[in-house]
């Protein structure tokens, strides 16, 4: 792989290219579903390609090709060369790059036990036995899945970066379906559509004992079509770590995106109410209100090392006591805002797509109270858990958000089961309102996906946070 990636930069240079870098990348992928305890997904497979990125009379250019030979990889390298050059006609500046150091190395996600080597038999049994303990609670649908990932991927540039890394995650969810009463209701564990996927092996599937939480989640599901709507109220909201990592995604991840905020992206909701001349002064939240981007941080779906323009990776402070401080970035954007480096927050979806600023890690540092105490010191309120519907502006501000179920708090402590909870807020109002973070005991890291770019790249993302509350939210109840 080391050979290839470095010959096709060779190529690109020979061609023209001012810059040039290529990755490799292999994946192998495994799936599996059980509905009902029937087996409905099962498939598993690899592939592999390269993606070959070049600067051309200041022009970007990109081409992949999972043709491996020569003549082939020669072809591709000329189809990016060429469409950098129709491209730099029409740009109004030439692509300029933040200075990075040229690194030589190689990384390896650390992986207990690698889930590859897990049996198909047990994979299936923990599944199947998962499923029938939802059915058994009465769930109408009932769904058990796994999901694993490994790539490598070496990355060579111009400047003579050589970089390959080794990145496995493991992923598994629970899905209860409830019909009755005139209605649905779901419930889902850990995490609603993404299988909440973490940066480690089998071990992360352990550790959330599917098996052991299938009665709960079937059970809970079945009671919420008994449970009361929501009512509509103007009270202090906490937030479960599984419903604020997509609230951080949305309202905090894609806001500080320097590709959107400088217009070179725009689609999927894509554009920001950030500007970068706020930097430093603007109120983003409370003084509770530290968020950071850090992909070093371990055992996350994005945890690495380099990002996929070589760029060594590191803590970005975003929020810091409530002021906007920094954003995430490219080699090229960071450049145009006038910074030294990079954040290293490129990331591509597969060797066929172009790297695109990618939140990394963006997370909502803990606080100082335990979780026990930050309900029993909440008067009236209501703990939201779990993320079922979510809407936000184009330029992520107006949102409304939903969950599967809400726990109402009454003289500090939880009392009652209501079901269709949903939220609305302005995104500097809403963080602006938060007054407590559960402490580090309680932080815990979400694995999702995003969307983005055209075409289209279903990213990978994490966040991490604890529980935080919220104070004098407008709550009510999803009424179709
Ligand atoms: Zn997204």
């Amino acid at each position: 792989m080391r050979d290839m990636a470095e010959r096709v930069v060779h190529v690109a240079d020979g061609m023209g290219a001012s810059y040039a870098d290529c990755r490799v990348v292999q994946r192998e992928r495994e799936f599996i579903s059980v509905k009902n305890a029937k087996i409905e997904n099962l498939n598993s497979g690899d592939d592999m390609g390269v993606g070959v990125r070049v600067i051309v009379d200041g022009g970007w250019g990109f081409a992949s090709t999972n043709r491996l030979d020569d003549t082939s990889l020669q072809n591709c390298v000329r189809r990016a060369v060429e469409i950098a050059r129709s491209g730099a006609r029409v740009r109004k500046y030439p692509v300029q790059l933040a200075a990075e150091p040229v690194y030589v190395d190689e990384w390896v996600r650390p992986v207990q036990i690698d889930p590859f080597t897990v049996d198909m038999a047990t994979k299936l049994e923990l599944l199947t036995e998962s499923s029938k303990a939802m059915l058994k609670e009465g769930a109408k649908i009932a769904r058990a899945s796994l999901v694993f990932e490994r790539d490598t991927q070496v990355f060579a540039s111009s400047e003579g970066s050589l970089i390959k890394q080794v990145l496995t995650e493991s992923g598994g969810s629970l899905y209860a379906m409830a019909v009755g009463k005139g209605h649905t209701q779901v419930r889902t564990y850990p995490c609603t559509v993404w299988h909440d996927i973490q940066g480690e092996g089998w071990e992360t599937i352990e550790k959330r004992d599917l098996l052991g939480n299938a009665p709960r989640v079937g059970s809970e599901a079945v009671q919420l079509l008994s449970a009361p709507p929501c009512p509509e109220m103007t009270t202090d909201v906490i937030i479960a770590p599984n419903e604020l990592a997509l609230q951080i995604h949305e309202s905090v991840g894609h806001a500080v995106e320097a590709d959107r905020i400088l217009g070179h992206e725009a689609d999927l909701a894509g554009t920001s109410f950030i500007d970068s001349e706020m930097l430093g002064h603007y109120r983003f939240g409370s003084d509770k209100v530290n968020l950071f981007a850090d992909p070093t941080l371990p055992g996350s779906r994005i945890t690495y090392k380099y990002d996929d323009e070589g760029v060594k990776a590191g803590r970005v402070d975003l929020v810091k006591d409530g002021i906007l401080v920094g954003l995430t970035t490219s080699r090229e954007s960071a450049h145009e805002l006038g910074y030294d480096r990079s954040g290293g927050c490129m990331r591509a979806n597969n060797y066929d797509r172009i790297p695109l600023v990618r939140m990394p890690m963006v997370s909502l540092a803990p606080g100082d109270i335990s979780y026990e105490d930050l309900i029993a010191s909440t008067e009236r309120g209501i703990l939201l858990d779990q993320n079922r519907s979510w809407s936000i502006d184009d330029r992520r501000l107006n949102f409304q958000f939903g969950s599967e179920v809400g726990w109402l708090i009454e003289d500090g402590q939880i009392t009652q089961m209501v079901r269709d909870p949903i939220y609305a807020d302005i995104t500097p109002a809403f963080w602006s309102r938060c007054d407590a973070i559960a402490d580090e005991k309680d932080w815990r890291i979400m694995g999702y996906a995003c969307g983005k770019g055209t075409p289209g790249q279903d990213g990978r993302v994490a966040h991490g946070c604890s529980h935080a509350r919220f104070r004098g939210m407008d709550v009510g109840a999803k009424t179709s």
